[in-house]
């Protein structure tokens, strides 16, 4: 009861402290430049303490992904598991993450953000040279665990870890107590964890904050359409996709779902990084939805690499935006081109802030619209990439809930 009512009033702490920095924000924004004592102290202090809050998350990361990913590979115990474990994630993050980007072009049709805008630009034709697809799947294997480790690359991680936690299975008694040991480190991370975010109220306010009081409210008119596309967009997703999915497969109601992930929901939104968000993630679906350490450690990491129903979404509504701003019709295949290539873009987007703009190049010049266009788009990213990373991390955690509750977890009430 007690540790209930904490975590709500924790709760109550961040939403308070996303609200207050908004409204301060917007108000502040702009007498800055006329007041030195803002311009000086204030601001640059506010901007300390949010780069703060973000440099504990990401500390937490490497740690507590490699300890509760080895405990929980060893705790499932049997290879099969695993694997199925893993095909049924797979299997659901692409097939959302096709919804999403569907979802994005009928909202860019729906309201036809860059119709007018009449701006002559040259067609690109051909698709950009990437990485070869031998060279993408190269990478997923660490050659260093150590290095991988040390330069936080979350799929080497995530399959030397599984590497070592099957492991402590196959080694019998002495692998039992090294997984026993890591279940022990990856405890002590949470304690962290809950440490670290007895901050968040102050880290959040800050982000938000210093976002707001920079872009200011103005910068919202003349882009109001594309931020109303990937918004209600977002919304729509996360209410109808995400809501039908807890109800269908965990037999919960989506209030007990969006009240349980909402820390990491307005994490992910300040921090605009999936990564980032992820031991806040981790910690929501384990102690609030019930999901266990085997299932959470697997498939949480590996969404907020893999997994980006926000960025692909973002992806459609923007492609459709460049095409009308430049006056390119978009047939129906050039949209199944995108829905193709942002599947794949999302794919390779890093959980960290920004990253989904870059790949947007790809999916541009993919399909042959003009790369201008991401000039068009990169002044109001930032709004942008707020919603596309909320929704991101709560993709994560509603297939990490369906794959728990099929995998006979014991969800919470
Ligand atoms: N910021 C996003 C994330 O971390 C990625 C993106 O830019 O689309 O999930």
């Amino acid at each position: 009861m007690a540790e209930n009512t904490k975590r709500v009033s924790l709760l109550l702490k961040i939403s308070i402290g996303f609200i207050i920095g908004i409204i301060f924000g917007f108000a502040i924004g702009p007498v800055i430049p006329s007041s030195p004592m803002l311009g000086t102290y204030v601001m640059p202090f506010i901007d300390l303490v949010g780069k703060i809050f973000l440099r504990l998350l990401m500390m937490l990361i490497v740690p507590l992904v490699f300890s509760s990913l080895v405990s929980g590979a060893a705790s499932v115990g049997d290879v099969h598991k695993l694997g199925r474990i893993g095909v049924k994630t797979l299997v659901f993050y692409f097939v959302t993450t096709a919804v999403a980007i569907v979802l994005g072009l009928a909202c860019g049709n729906l309201f036809q953000p860059g119709v007018g805008m009449n701006i002559p630009g040259e067609l690109s034709a051909s698709a950009r040279e990437g990485k070869a697809i031998t060279d993408v799947i190269l990478d997923i294997f660490p050659s260093n665990p150590i290095a991988s480790m040390v330069n936080a690359n979350m799929l080497q991680i995530i399959v030397f870890a599984l590497f070592f936690g099957v492991a402590c299975i196959l080694a019998g008694e002495r692998g039992r107590k090294i997984a026993d040991f890591f279940e022990s480190v990856a405890e002590v991370m949470y304690q962290v964890v809950h440490i670290v975010m007895s901050f968040a109220p102050y880290g959040v306010f800050a982000l938000i904050a210093g976002t707001a009081a920079k872009y200011g409210i103005a910068i919202l008119a003349p882009f109001a359409k594309v931020i109303a596309a990937v918004y209600v967009g977002c919304i729509i997703h996360a209410v109808l996709v995400y809501s039908f999915m807890i109800t269908a497969f965990c037999k919960r109601s989506p209030f007990w779902y969006f009240r349980g992930v909402r820390e990491a929901a307005i994490t992910a939104f300040v921090t605009r990084s999936s990564s980032g968000t992820l031991p806040i993630t981790l910690a929501n679906v384990r102690e609030n939805l019930g999901v266990s350490e085997g299932v959470s450690a697997f498939v949480l990491p590996l969404g907020a690499t893999i997994n980006m129903d926000g960025t692909a979404l973002y992806q459609g509504v923007c492609a459709l935006f460049v095409a009308q701003a430049f006056g390119v019709p978009l047939t129906l295949s050039m949209q199944l081109g995108i829905v193709a290539t942002a599947t794949l873009a999302s794919v390779g987007t890093a959980g960290v802030p920004g990253a989904g703009l870059i790949m947007l190049t790809l999916v541009l010049t993919s399909v042959g619209l003009p790369i201008e266009g991401i000039a068009l788009v990169a002044g109001i990213d930032v709004i942008l990439d707020a919603a596309r990373t909320c929704l991101n991390v709560i993709g994560d955690t509603a297939v990490c809930a369906v794959v728990a509750s099929t995998e006979g977890d014991e969800l919470k009430n």
